[in-house]
C-alpha cells in the first residue's frame, strides 16, 4: 500500500524574495539540469522507490526550482527522497522533456554531502559499509554489510530497528549469518584506482 506523500511546504510557491545576505545558491547547477520541468508527475507514476519517499519526485522537482532561500533549501536535505533513489533511471527515460533527473539526484547526494555532512552522514557511512564488503568479496555479503555499517555508525540502538526486517529476511532464505571477513583482495587494484580517479577529478 502506498503511504501518502507529503506536497512541497506552501512557502515553496511563493515568491522568494533574495537579499544580499542570502547564502550562496547552492541549488542553482540542478535547477539548471531540471529547469525545464513541467510538473507532469511522470517520474512520480515511473519510479518504484517512490512508496517510501515522503515527497514525491515531481515535488522534489518543485523544491528544487523555487528553493532559492534557505529554509526550503535547508527542507529539501532533511527528506529521504533522493536517498532512496536506486538510479534505476526509469524517470530519466520516462520524462516528457528528456530531463537528465538521475544525474540530478547525483548532483544532489553530492551536494548534501558538501554541504549539510551531518544529514548525508547514514547515507555515507551506508554506501562506504557496501563498497568495503564489495571490495572484500566482489559481492556484497549482507549481515557483513550491515554489521561494518552498524559498527561504523557507533549507535548501539540502531541494530534493533533492523531486527524485525533481518528476521523476515533470515525467515525466507534472503540472507545467511556470517562474520566479516578479509576477502583475498582481489578487487584492491580496481579499488585503488577509482580512487585515484575520484581524487584527481
Ligand atoms: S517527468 Fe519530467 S517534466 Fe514531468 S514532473 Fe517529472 S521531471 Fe518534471
Ligand atoms: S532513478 Fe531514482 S528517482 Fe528515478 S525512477 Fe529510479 S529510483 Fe526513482
Amino acid at each position: 500500500m502506498k503511504t501518502a506523500q507529503k506536497n512541497p511546504p506552501a512557502h515553496s510557491v511563493h515568491s522568494v524574495h533574495k537579499t544580499p545576505t542570502n547564502p550562496p545558491d547552492i541549488l542553482a547547477p540542478v535547477r539548471e539540469m531540471i529547469q525545464a520541468c513541467i510538473q507532469c508527475g511522470t517520474c512520480t507514476g515511473s519510479c518504484p522507490n517512490a512508496f517510501a519517499m515522503d515527497i514525491s519526485p515531481r515535488g522534489m522537482w518543485r523544491m528544487v526550482i523555487m528553493g532559492e532561500d534557505e529554509s526550503i533549501t535547508e527542507e529539501l536535505f532533511n527528506t529521504k527522497t533522493f536517498s532512496l533513489c536506486s538510479s534505476c533511471y526509469t524517470c530519466t527515460l520516462r520524462c516528457p522533456r528528456g530531463l537528465p533527473l538521475t544525474d540530478a539526484i547525483q548532483a544532489l547526494k553530492r551536494i548534501q554531502t558538501r554541504h549539510y555532512p551531518e544529514k548525508a552522514k547514514k547515507n555515507i557511512h551506508f554506501y562506504a559499509s557496501f563498497l568495503e564488503s564489495v571490495r572484500r568479496h566482489g559481492r556484497v555479503r549482507e549481515t557483513e554489510f550491515m554489521t561494518l555499517f552498524f559498527l561504523s555508525m557507533k549507535n548501539p540502538f540502531l541494530p534493533f530497528s533492523f531486527a524485525p526486517l533481518a528476521i523476515r529476511l533470515m525467515a525466507k532464505g534472503k540472507v545467511k549469518p556470517g562474520f566479516p571477513s578479509a576477502g583475498n583482495g582481489a578487487l584492491d587494484p580496481i579499488f585503488q584506482k577509482a580512487r585515484e580517479l575520484e581524487a584527481s577529478s
